[in-house]
């Protein structure tokens, strides 16, 4: 039999999908389980949006669509993002895909020739490794412990950035870390971005809409407006309107970036689906209360968990200030004997499930903290 090409023998099914599949099989089974896999927002979108689908599928014109999105979904993600400050952008910077992941994938594919460096921040969300070793890209992990609050320092990243990565990407508020940058550390990250010429960013922010405690959703443009010319943005439908099974994923950024990923998309998914963009535009046009509801509700339930996991001993738990994910350092219980070990994973188990949090997710390996280590922290989709 002919051979496959060689960067599939790179490609590994998506650990957390695996993960995700083999406790929903267990739920069929009838075994109590609760999945800390993937990232699912425990809602769903408004009326609203069910109403524009129907209404767009009674006259679905059955036609192909724009490759970049059309220009009711770009107008509308354009007026969604200067909500947080991103103006000046137009339909030229931006294009939409499947998902968040796939805008993602496509830049990565776009930017990242074989053998080119690619850096970002670990806890990371898994599938940032994923896309990478597909793309053979040379792998630059900048390890982000408990003890730093899972952030990135300047001074790690001006290391990193001296290596002349090709690309930088950098996740805020963090999956699986639950992380937030102030706004002057992003200000001081994006000074150290602005003294390194060679390096696209990619700032993955689809949960800049689940921000608490007042700390506000900041990127390198705001604080540094002449990076637009290498930042690119990312955001998704997927976790601020509970649409993660409707596959809508956007990019704002440097017009090139942009075409480039419409000439992807001509290449293989063509358009998003008429009925999908007619509820997309709704979820970003229409009431916002929902998201801005769930917001308040997640912040609530953040405190629930930080109150749980403060009351077991030795496990450290930075506190999360957005998206829905918390990420307790359980080193503690490594190497501890097996009956201890699970105590601690019970009392895991069980904050996460008074709670009702969405996603949960803890440090089982030391992977970010220790070389040698198999470099996958869990969580997200
Ligand atoms: N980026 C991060 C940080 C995520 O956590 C996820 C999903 O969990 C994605 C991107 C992908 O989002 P989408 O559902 O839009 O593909």
């Amino acid at each position: 039999m002919p051979l496959l090409a060689r960067r599939i023998g790179r490609a590994k099914p998506s650990a957390i999908m695996l993960v995700a599949e083999k406790a929903k099989q267990l739920k069929a089974e009838g075994r109590d389980i609760i999945s800390f896999s993937i990232g699912v927002p425990n809602f769903l979108p408004g009326e609203h949006v069910y109403a524009a689908a129907r209404e767009a599928l009674a006259k679905d014109s059955g036609q192909y669509g724009s490759n970049r999105g059309s220009d009711a979904l770009l107008d509308a993600f354009l007026k969604h993002i200067e909500q947080v400050g991103l103006s000046g952008y137009t339909r030229a910077n931006c294009a939409t895909g499947v998902g968040a992941k796939h805008v993602i994938y496509n830049i990565c594919e776009a930017l990242l020739d074989e053998g080119d460096g690619f850096a970002f921040a670990t806890p990371y969300w898994t599938s940032y490794l994923d896309i990478a070793e597909i793309l053979d890209a040379d792998i630059q992990l900048l390890p982000c412990p408990s003890e730093q609050d899972y952030k990135l320092t300047p001074a790690q990243l001006d290391a990193a950035l001296a290596k002349k990565p090709k690309v930088f990407l950098f996740n805020n508020p963090s999956n699986p870390t639950g992380m937030v940058y102030t706004k002057d550390e992003i200000s001081a990250l994006a000074d150290v971005v602005a003294r390194h010429p060679d390096t696209w960013v990619i700032t993955d922010d689809i949960y800049n809409r689940m921000v608490f405690d007042g700390v506000g959703y900041h990127n390198f443009v705001h604080a540094r407006p002449e990076l637009r010319d290498r930042v690119i943005f990312i955001d998704s439908l997927s976790k601020t309107y509970g649409m993660p099974g409707w596959r809508v994923g956007f990019m704002a950024g440097p017009e090139v970036v942009a075409k480039a990923v419409t000439t992807m998309n001509s290449n293989h998914i063509t358009n998003l689906p008429e009925v999908v963009t007619a509820a997309a535009v709704a979820a970003l046009s229409g009431p916002q209360d929902i998201p801005q509801h769930k917001n308040a509700e997640f912040q609530a339930k953040r405190d629930q968990v930080m109150a749980v996991l403060a009351a077991i001993p030795g496990v450290v738990c930075p506190k999360p200030q957005g998206a829905f994910y918390a990420f307790p350092d359980i080193s503690v219980a490594f190497g501890l004997r097996r009956a201890a070990r699970a105590a601690h994973q019970l009392h895991l188990s069980d904050a996460a499930a008074r709670s009702g949090i969405t996603a949960f997710a803890g440090i089982l390996r030391r992977t970010h903290l220790k070389p040698g280590w198999s470099p996958c922290a869990h969580s997200g989709c």
